[in-house]
């Protein structure tokens, strides 16, 4: 796609302290990654180190929310299309969700361990503050709740803290992804009863141990996997799990598979070794193209696409933008709406003979389009 936006700066007052922006939205429209996004920043201030990435897909529905990634990518071109990828994702993900979002998603080069210290957070709330109010973030993969928090006493462009936001978004992504692969067992079945329903969950973090609490409460019969080998040894002790090795996870016998670790474990190699006839997880971009929902499809293999049945973390974040601020009970209350876009997805994607993913990037598109129309 040809981009034709003009160059934008920041109104800002002369003298401010704060990392130099810079509008790159041209030289991003040049990488595969680009799909029409309004804008990319990039935020750069050579005391504190920082290399800030901040692209907003698509504001049609309302401001850009999205996590802030830190992370030491290689190179400049790999971060650009990590954010370019994943605001995508964020557009998509809170249009069928129902949310008045838009798509947004910030990386920050540094290596969280080592690189990431006070300055570089101050540097980085400040490019927050002079995007004026055109993107909201979060904690994501490199950043703490701490951090968050942290970010929050500098500039009020930041959700999900701990000291008056919604904090750890996990247990509302639990019950989301919960109620949606209970929908999805619904629907092939005829039932979502879960009583000796083999489940297979690949990773034991905060996503995937609440769920599998949740799933033997109702009598699930769980088959887990973790890198992490403690984990492995609680599950079976809490939940009568069978453990299995990391790399065994995908073709154990089992009708649900639930990846809740990595992205991209649905590929061409594990594909043709899949038991199960649901997949319904929390993992974020769990197939490793976009054409593999085609490939489950063929097989029978009912793909419930991630960002819908994960979306309940960011539901329970965006409830701090509100007009009363953070409120459990309402997030969790759309929350509970998760299996209905899950049913419809499936429904429509039965009916039409087509992957599940086609048809939720559809109803994404028909919400923003309305969201442009009215
Ligand atoms: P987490 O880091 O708490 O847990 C991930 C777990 O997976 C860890 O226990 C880790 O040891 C394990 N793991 C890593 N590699 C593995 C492998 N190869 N095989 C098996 N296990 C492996 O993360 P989380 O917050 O539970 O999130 C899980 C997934 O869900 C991630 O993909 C995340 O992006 C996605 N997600 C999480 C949320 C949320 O609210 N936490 C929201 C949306 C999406």
């Amino acid at each position: 796609m040809l981009h034709t936006r003009e160059p934008r700066t920041l109104r800002r007052p002369s003298g401010a302290a704060g990392p130099a922006i810079s509008d790159i939205t041209e030289e991003a429209s040049k990488l595969p990654a680009f799909d029409g996004h309004e804008r990319i920043w990039c935020g750069r201030d050579e005391t504190c180190g920082l290399t800030a990435i901040v692209a907003i897909h698509n504001t049609a529905l309302g401001p850009a929310l999205g996590g802030t990634r830190i992370w030491r990518h290689e190179t400049f071109e790999a971060a650009l299309t990590d954010a370019l990828r994943l605001s995508r994702g964020m557009t998509y993900k809170a249009a069928v969700a129902g949310l008045p979002l838009g798509g947004g998603k910030a990386v920050i080069i540094a290596d969280p361990k080592t690189e990431k210290n006070e300055n570089l957070l101050t540097a980085y709330a400040r490019m927050l503050s002079a995007l004026e109010g055109q993107f909201f973030t979060a904690e994501d993969v490199g950043m703490t709740l701490a951090d968050a928090d942290f970010l929050r006493s500098k500039t009020s462009n930041v959700v999900g803290t701990t000291k008056g936001g919604s904090g750890n978004p996990s247990p509302a992504t639990a019950e989301g992804v919960f109620l949606g692969l209970k929908a999805a067992l619904k629907h092939r079945r005829g039932s979502g009863d879960l009583s000796r329903v083999r489940v297979a969950v690949q990773g034991l973090g905060s996503v995937g141990w609440v769920l599998c609490e949740k799933l033997r409460a109702e009598g699930a019969l769980l088959t887990v996997c973790d890198v992490d080998e403690t984990r492995m040894q609680s599950a079976r002790e809490a939940f009568d799990a069978t453990p299995v090795p990391a790399d065994r996870i995908t073709a154990v016998e089992c009708d649900i598979f639930a990846p809740c670790a990595l992205g991209g474990v649905i590929s061409d190699e594990t594909i043709p070794g899949l038991k199960a006839q649901i997949i319904a997880g929390s993992a974020n971009n769990q197939l490793a193209r976009h054409e593999d929902a085609r490939a489950l499809m063929e097989r029978r293999v009912l793909y419930v696409p991630d960002y819908v049945i994960n979306a309940g973390g960011l539901i329970n974040v965006a409830t701090d933008l509100s007009p009363g601020g953070y409120n459990r009970q309402a997030a969790m209350q759309k929350v509970a709406k998760i299996p209905k876009a899950v049913t419809a997805i499936l429904s429509r994607a039965e009916a039409q003979s087509r992957p599940t993913n086609d048809v939720a990037a559809d109803i994404a598109w028909e919400r923003i389009r309305a969201a442009i129309t009215d």
